[in-house]
């Protein structure tokens, strides 16, 4: 295995995830999948069915489903804010990733809620004593059921101690998918008399504005009963309470392992690619709508202003 991943073998891990880019035929958990060049460079994502294909192999992972559901090219986003954010946004070309630990989710990146602690402590106690008796070599260690015990709980407290670090290298954008605009959400962030306004977009702009960067996550999140389930280690991020479901959030995540420890971080982004419209809060002032044209114009961005769709007036 070369370990050489460029960024078009990355973008198609990422798009071919589900199946063999060969054959079409869909991976099983726990199979193998390689990565790697056709004699012609062509980048590959296949399974062992296919494996011959691969003129170089980059890497080589045991499958397993994708922590989140990727939404289609024009799901619908939005991403309610008021102007100071939105001034942000347009004076710097950028979208700000909130550090995890910042975004105010005491459950955020939680894998379960205290309350079935010790269930979640016995499967992984159980797990870690097997892997440690079962090495891939073979070769059955001799250890006492003492330092064996001990072993499991040290592998157990690190794993929560990279759950709690990973909150502080991963950052996250976090977007509203519908295909309509929501009131509650107007209010919750644009509340009367702020001014205030959402941004339109959709999954396919979002991504092609960041670059179709294959290390940005962009998918959605799933809410889950902590009480009854539990995240992954891998899923966490991408889970949160089902009390949160009317966010529909669709979360954009980047990891930053060697972070710089900042609560957040700006990456550049195409305005024009990005955002499909520029819709104005129901409950702002009249003189919004200008204030909004002529700092728009002044940063030289060139997208349409719409009112809210909760302007239209009814008939009887
Ligand atoms: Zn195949």
């Amino acid at each position: 295995m070369t370990h050489r991943l460029t960024i078009e073998l990355r973008r198609k891990q990422r798009d071919c995830h589900e199946l063999c880019c060969s054959c079409a035929r869909f991976f099983k958990v726990g199979e193998t999948a390689h990565s790697g060049y056709a004699e012609d460079g062509t980048p590959l994502h296949v399974g062992d069915c296919c494996s011959s294909k691969l003129a170089e192999t980059a890497v080589r992972t045991y499958w397993q489903t994708r922590a989140y559901e990727i939404p289609d090219e024009d799901a619908s986003l939005w991403r309610y804010m008021d102007f100071s954010k939105f001034l942000l946004l347009i004076k710097e070309r950028a979208i700000y990733f909130a550090r995890a630990d910042h975004v105010g989710d005491k459950f955020e990146g939680a894998k379960g809620a205290s309350t079935n602690r010790t269930v979640w402590d016995d499967y992984y106690l159980r797990f870690f004593r097997e892997s440690i008796l079962n090495p891939p070599d073979g070769k059955r260690p001799n250890i006492s059921p003492e330092n064996l015990q001990s072993e499991a709980e040290r592998l157990l407290k690190e794993m929560e101690a990279s759950g709690i670090r990973q909150l502080k290298t991963t950052y996250l954008s976090c977007w509203h998918e519908s295909e309509t605009e929501s009131e509650a959400l107007w209010r919750l962030y644009c509340p009367p008399p702020s001014v205030g306004l959402a941004v339109h977009a959709s999954y396919g702009s979002l991504n092609t504005s960041l670059g179709d960067n294959p290390d940005i996550a962009i998918g959605r999140v799933r809410y889950i009963d902590f009480r009854k389930e539990f995240a992954g280690p891998s899923d966490a991020i991408f889970r949160k309470r089902h009390s949160l479901s009317h966010e529909r959030e669709v979360r954009a995540v980047i990891s930053q392992p060697d972070g710089n420890d900042s609560f957040g971080i700006h990456r550049p982004v195409d305005l024009n690619l990005l955002i499909h419209q520029v819709v104005i809060s129901p409950f702002a002032s009249s003189w919004f709508e200008a204030l909004l044209r002529g700092t728009m114009a002044k940063f030289e961005v060139d997208i349409d202003i719409i009112a809210s769709e909760l302007m239209l007036e009814p008939f009887y």
